[in-house]
């Protein structure tokens, strides 16, 4: 259940490009370095549509099957389509064929995956590797620990194209909480460039939701990924 109309849609997406372009300029950053990801799960078409009107240029979905019963709603958009949830090995296919980013490798064995269906439909793919940084048992993501030696293993594989690290903290009802968690994924870039392979490309942090992209802001994130925030609240998911 969505609770938005046209009018609301567009000024959410406004209200969130202004507030990025604040809080950019208060931390003295190019408010252009931040992309914003409108994370369009569970919202139907028409509305999707109503927030690309506004000047959204990047979507996030997080369950392949629905991405791809959306995306040819969408087509003659210009569209950059993220993955942003977790993918099993065996929709990999499909997801490299629906979806322009793929936010979410956590393993070697689904990087070689996404990499061998990459070399057969000739794409390359940008993909960002998703950090468990607390840990948590209900999320998916490599720990800290396996970062470094999976990254060099990505590296290495020609069909993707390594551009940063992707994290979703433990909600905290208080932003001020969850900074340390971005600061930490900021670190951890920081850490792979000087320990890998990774070239000048690798530099997106992908950290910031509805209640908390500001603060991700202040802390150099590169890319938000904001739901409730434009489309309203959802019933559930
Ligand atoms: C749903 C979702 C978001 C957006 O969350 P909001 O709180 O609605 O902004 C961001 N990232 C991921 C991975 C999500 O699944």
């Amino acid at each position: 259940m969505l609770s938005g109309t046209e009018s609301t849609i567009s000024e959410n997406v406004a209200n969130v490009m202004n507030q990025i372009t604040r809080v950019a300029q208060r931390v003295r950053r190019d408010s252009r370095s931040v992309k914003l990801v409108a994370v369009s799960k569970t919202v139907p078409p028409e509305l999707v549509k109503q927030a690309l009107d506004a000047g959204v240029t990047c979507l996030g979905e997080n369950r392949v099957q629905e991405g791809m019963a959306k995306r040819p709603h969408l087509l003659g958009r210009t569209l950059e389509y993220h993955l942003i949830g977790p993918l099993q090995k065996n929709k990999v296919l499909k997801a490299v064929a629906c979806f322009d980013w793929i936010e979410t490798i956590d393993s070697s064995d689904l990087a070689e995956k996404i990499e061998n269906a990459c070399r057969d439909q000739v794409k390359l793919m940008p993909v960002l590797v998703q950090v468990n940084l607390a840990k948590e048992e209900t999320k998916s993501g490599v720990n800290e620990e396996g970062l470094l030696p999976l990254l060099e293993q990505l590296l290495a594989f020609p069909h993707l194209s390594v551009r940063g690290l992707m994290t979703i903290p433990p909600f905290q009802e208080n932003p001020e909480e969850v900074r340390p968690y971005f600061r930490r994924l900021r670190q951890l870039l920081d850490l792979v460039m000087a320990r890998t392979t990774a070239g000048a490309e690798f530099k997106e942090l992908s950290m910031g939701m509805s209640h908390d992209y500001p603060v991700a802001v202040e802390e150099g994130v590169t890319i938000i990924r904001v739901g409730t925030a434009i489309f309203g609240a959802r019933s559930n998911n």
